[in-house]
Parts: C-alpha cells; structure tokens; sequence
C-alpha cells in the first residue's frame, strides 16, 4: 500500500501552502492556504481548484496563517463537505484571521473585475465544519487514514501533521516550524515517524543572530528611535510578531530599560488575537510563560499601552505628541492602518520605521527594505526619509541551522525516506535540500508546484 503525495501550492514559494494525500480509500488536503507577494492574494487564486473538492473527506489545517487558511471558505463554497481539523487555539485565530480578511479580499477582487474569494458566508458555512483536535491524538479523519498533530512552535496552536494508513505507511507535513526558543510557546517538536516529510524552508538559507542578540538589539534600537523624537512605526503581523513585540515592551518598561513613551496597538486584529493569547495561553505556553502569567496576570499588557479598537479612536493617536511608538498591521505593509501612518510619517526624518518580520518580493515592505527612496501605499506614492531599522531574529520561522537540526531529528530513527524542501523561496528550498544531503546524508528533494509522488514503506517515487 502507498499514499500518494501532491503539492498545489508552497512548491517553490512560501505562501500558497496546499497539499493532496490520498491513500486507497480516503483523501486529506493539508492547508489549503493563499499566495501573496506583490499582491495581497496573487492572481492564479481566483481560478478553480486543480482538483476535486467534492472528493476531499477532510482538511487539516497546521496553522492559522493566511497563506495556510486563506482558502478554505473558497474550497467550502466550491462544494467541499468534509470535516475540518485543527487545534483549538488555531480554529479562534482563524476565525479572526478569515473575517479580517473579508473586506480586503473583496477590495482585491474588484480591482480585478472578478468575484471575491470569499465572503462572510463562506467563512460561517467554514466554520460549521470545523472540528478540533488537541496534539498527540491519533485519529481517524477518512477512510483508512489516520492523523495525528505536534507543537511546531510557530505561533499559538500551530502543529505538525502526520497522516498514516492502515498498513502503516505515514507523510508528515510540517507546516511552518517556529524560531524555537521562543519566550511564549514551547520548543517546536521532532517528527521522526514518517516515510517522507514535507518541511518548510523560509529560511533554508539564512540565519538569525541569536536570541539574546535580538532582544538587546530590539531594545538599543528603540531607545536610539524614540530619542529622535519622531513617531516609531512597528508594521507586524497581528498574530505572534505583535504578542512578542508587546511582551518584550512590557519588559522593557517594567525594567526601566526605555524611556516612557505612549505606545498604541492600533489593530482590532491584532488586538483580538493577543485576546485569544490571553485565553490559551494558560494551556498551550511553555511553562515558564504559564508561570509568568499566573503571577502577573497578562504577559501583554503594561500602563502606557493604549488599545485603538475603532478607527474614531485610531484618529486621535495622531493628537499624541511624538515620541510615540505604533504598532499596526499589515505586515508587509499591504494597506491598513500601518499604511496610514506610514503615508503620514515616512516624509519626516525623525520618524523610524521598524520591520521585524519577513517581507514577501515585492511588498511594499521588501521594497522599503531594500532602501527605496519612495513607496506606493494604499494606492499612493509616498517619499521615505524615515530611518528604516531591520531587525533579524524576530521571524517566527526556524533559520537554517534549526531546519537542519529539524531535520536531523526526522532522519534520528532511519524510516524517513525522502524530505521534501518546500514552502520556502527556490534558493532557500534547495540549499536547504543540499545541506540535508551534505551533512546528513539524507535523501532530499525539491519538489516543483504539480509534482506528485507516491510513498510507500520500502520506496518513493515520483509519479
Ligand atoms: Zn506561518
């Protein structure tokens, strides 16, 4: 018996995470995520799935990422009924995550002249199939196949998913593998019970500087930005970068390590998922983190924290005088409030902007990163004469030693046959793929978008 394995989408890129594995009877899609890039949702999303929704029994989801979920209430309007498995920290974040998205998405689509990818129906009729499930419980989600989830340590309730058939034979995916050690969540988990793993390579080539670096860096580098004087502008994503960003603030302050200055989380997004944080946390931190927050109650929260839910209470940041720090959505600087505020304060030198996070080619984010002297956001060109601070580390993905260390622990027990080096730039996709060769001596292959192979206990090969 073989399952047999399909890459739709994070073949060669990072975003578009969407995966068939079909055994004798049964056929789960893992992810079923959007490409974005330049665009907030790349073109090719708006056509037809290449294959039959209708003939899914199940989807699992690894994590509540956009470019993991995007597309589930496009695959639920397109006829798909199965069940929908996650854990329970991924089904509230993906909630908020699909819904923020509704209004976007629609913008999106007009200025293609095509129908929306969704809309809020499609996100409640989503959410009626959903099941969750916790970590480390085997079970049956299809015909003869079972699946089972592990911590990756990528943001709250992200999981690995193994899938296994009756006879044994077994494809694990990884989803995205965290920057592990994180103050929040506990260490990402090996995967070694697998005949091929699929794991992601965002920073198959690249490294971060290391942990303790990151935070004093983070800190002498806000300290030098709030004494220009000017505005300090975070664009993160609303789902870990902005939790993080908050607890280390929270510590700084705490600490006496910054100067006071009014910091304002101007994202309903993003406020509602550190909400979600405050919820399960207690149960899905690592146990430092659930220790620290039955003795301080809130790991996120500090006195000059203002939480700017409704955009009349956005408006009045503005009447705060500077030095004041944002923290605002999108990430990569696609539109929203950051995209205000960065209209309103790149012009002026005193202002910083800080980018913590991965900007996708040709984000307004990359390009801004990359020194552009001027930027189109929210349609318009704005100059740049803010000081543009990049500051490694903060990603939530794994660098390249600790997909070879992932790596090294797949191979640990002598059954994984094949890793497939995905969800990661091509180069990034295939230096990984040649160090797992060179200094592991494991099989390694870098699968293209439509690649199908069929993994059995004694081969794999490619359809
Ligand atoms: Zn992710």
């Amino acid at each position: 018996m073989s399952l047999r394995l399909s890459f739709y989408g994070g073949a060669g890129k990072v975003t578009g995470s969407n995966f068939l594995i079909e055994g004798a009877r049964g056929r789960i899609l893992v992810d079923c995520g959007i490409e974005q890039g330049a665009d907030f949702c790349a073109a090719d999303m708006y056509g037809p799935f290449p294959y039959d929704v209708k003939a899914i029994d199940a989807l699992v989801l690894t994590h509540a990422h956009l470019d993991h979920v995007g597309r589930v209430p496009k695959l639920v309007r397109s006829g798909f009924r199965g069940r929908i498995f996650m854990t329970p920290p991924t089904k509230d974040i993906a909630e908020l995550i699909l819904r923020d998205s509704v209004s976007i998405l629609r913008q999106d689509a007009k200025r293609r002249g095509a129908e929306p990818l969704y809309e809020e129906r499609d996100v409640d009729a989503t959410f009626a199939l959903i099941e969750t499930l916790e970590y480390h419980t085997e079970k049956e989600i299809a015909p003869g196949l079972t699946v089972y989830l592990r911590g990756t340590g990528h943001i709250l309730g992200s999981s690995s998913v193994r899938i296994k058939d009756e006879d044994g034979t077994a494809i694990a995916l990884t989803g995205d593998i965290g920057n592990s050690p994180s103050p929040l969540l506990p260490d990402w988990e090996p995967v070694p019970d697998a005949d091929a793993l699929v794991m992601e390579s965002v920073y198959g080539d690249r490294l971060h500087p290391p942990h303790r670096e990151r935070v004093a860096l983070l800190r002498d580098t806000l300290k030098r930005a709030i004494g220009k004087g000017g505005a300090v502008l975070i664009p993160a994503f609303s789902l870990e970068r902005t939790q993080l960003m908050l607890y280390e603030l929270s510590n700084f302050f705490a600490a006496g390590e910054l100067p006071k200055v009014p910091v304002f989380l101007d994202s309903p997004l993003a406020i509602r998922v550190t909400e979600v944080y405050e919820k399960w946390g207690p149960t899905y931190f690592k146990n430092a983190a659930e220790e620290e927050m039955k003795r301080e109650k809130s790991l996120f929260e500090f006195p000059f924290l203002t939480k700017t839910f409704s955009s009349a209470q956005s408006r009045e940041i503005e009447k705060t005088q500077n030095p004041k720090i944002i923290i605002a959505g999108a990430g990569m600087s696609h539109g929203g409030r950051i995209g205000l505020w960065e209209a309103k304060y790149l012009p002026d030198p005193s202002t910083t902007l800080l980018i913590v996070g991965y900007q996708a080619p040709g984000s307004p984010g990359r390009r801004m990163a990359e020194g552009a002297s001027s930027v189109r956001l929210n349609g318009r060109a704005v100059r740049l004469r803010a000081k543009v601070e990049i500051l490694e580390g903060w990603s939530a993905h794994a660098d390249r030693d600790e997909l070879l260390k992932f790596a090294e622990t797949a191979l640990s027990e002598k059954r994984t046959k094949v890793i497939f080096t995905a969800i990661g730039e091509p180069s990034a996709e295939r230096f990984l793929a040649q160090r797992i060769h060179d200094y592991l001596g494991g099989r390694a292959v870098v699968p293209e978008a439509g690649e199908v192979w069929d993994i059995a206990k004694d081969s794999v090969k490619k359809v």
